[in-house]
């Protein structure tokens, strides 16, 4: 096994910078192969990239995490997108349900300190119980959704998980989104439509109003320190530092480099 840097990816970042997201997706597949996912929370820009995936047809499974406490229009679009885009959706559940949680625990999301155990719980934890499976996920995040993701770059260690993270729509503008959902007519969320840009848990998630930022309605019970979960390396602190260890033969492959075998 050899390890990698996020400052490892720098120069491949710079190189993937102007290929299109489907251009990303087939790029990860070849990279990847059978141990690469997509995570999808069945948000706009989530819906985006299952509906390139399923008009590609790569067989990339798409991982959702069900933390017991969703919108039913969330489980409603991920039981369309399955449906209709016929892509393999695996839902992974936290090991208790929120009533024996909140049981055992208390009721953990009504403070800044139980939110990061709760958000551990139910989401965080789910994911990373399936970590052995993949070495490449690939995400829906976006450089326009703003806030800590401004300047994310496309390929990201993600040292909890041991695997690379690949957000495809990085560089996609909130015109692109909008153009792209339109001539595909994509299946969006339609709590989007209801004054939500962004969707989580209902304990968590609220409407915002015009004027108001996009994630006012996350959190919006516990006040500006709770912006992000910790699901997505690039959303924590320091969640890329660290290294990942994969193949030699894994990470030419990721660095486009020549394999080199000495027989
Ligand atoms: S969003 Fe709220 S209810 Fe959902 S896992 Fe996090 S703290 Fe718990």
């Amino acid at each position: 096994m050899t390890q990698l840097t996020q400052k490892d990816l720098e120069e491949r970042n710079q190189q993937l910078e102007e290929r299109t997201p489907q251009e990303l997706i087939r790029w990860a597949k070849d990279v990847f192969g059978s141990r690469l996912a997509a995570i999808s929370a069945m948000q706009s820009a989530g819906s985006i990239v299952c509906c390139m995936m399923g008009q590609m047809k790569l067989n990339i499974p798409v991982l959702f995490v069900d933390t017991g406490v969703l919108f039913q229009e969330t489980l409603d679009t991920r039981d369309r997108i399955q449906k209709e885009y016929g892509l393999e959706i695996v839902t992974l559940s936290p090991k208790q349900t929120m009533a024996e949680q909140i049981q055992e625990k208390g009721v953990l999301y009504l403070s800044p300190e139980g939110q990061e155990v709760c958000c551990d719980l139910r989401k965080t934890e789910p994911l990373h119980a399936v970590a052995d499976q993949y070495d490449g996920i690939i995400s829906s995040l976006r450089r326009g959704d703003g806030g800590k993701r401004a300047k994310m770059p496309i390929l990201s260690v993600d040292p909890k998980m041991n695997c690379i993270r690949i957000n495809p729509l990085a560089t996609f503008s909130n015109e692109q989104m909008e153009e792209f959902s339109a001539n595909n007519n994509v299946i969006t969320n339609p709590l989007h439509d209801q004054g939500y840009p962004t969707i989580g848990c209902n304990r968590c998630t609220t409407p915002v109003l015009p004027d108001e930022p996009k994630r006012a309605g996350r959190w919006r019970h516990l006040g500006p320190w709770s912006m992000y979960c910790g699901i997505n390396a690039t959303d924590v602190e320091g969640g890329t530092e660290g290294k990942v260890d994969l193949s030699l033969d894994l990470i030419d492959r990721i660095l486009g480099r020549e394999t080199d075998y000495v027989i």
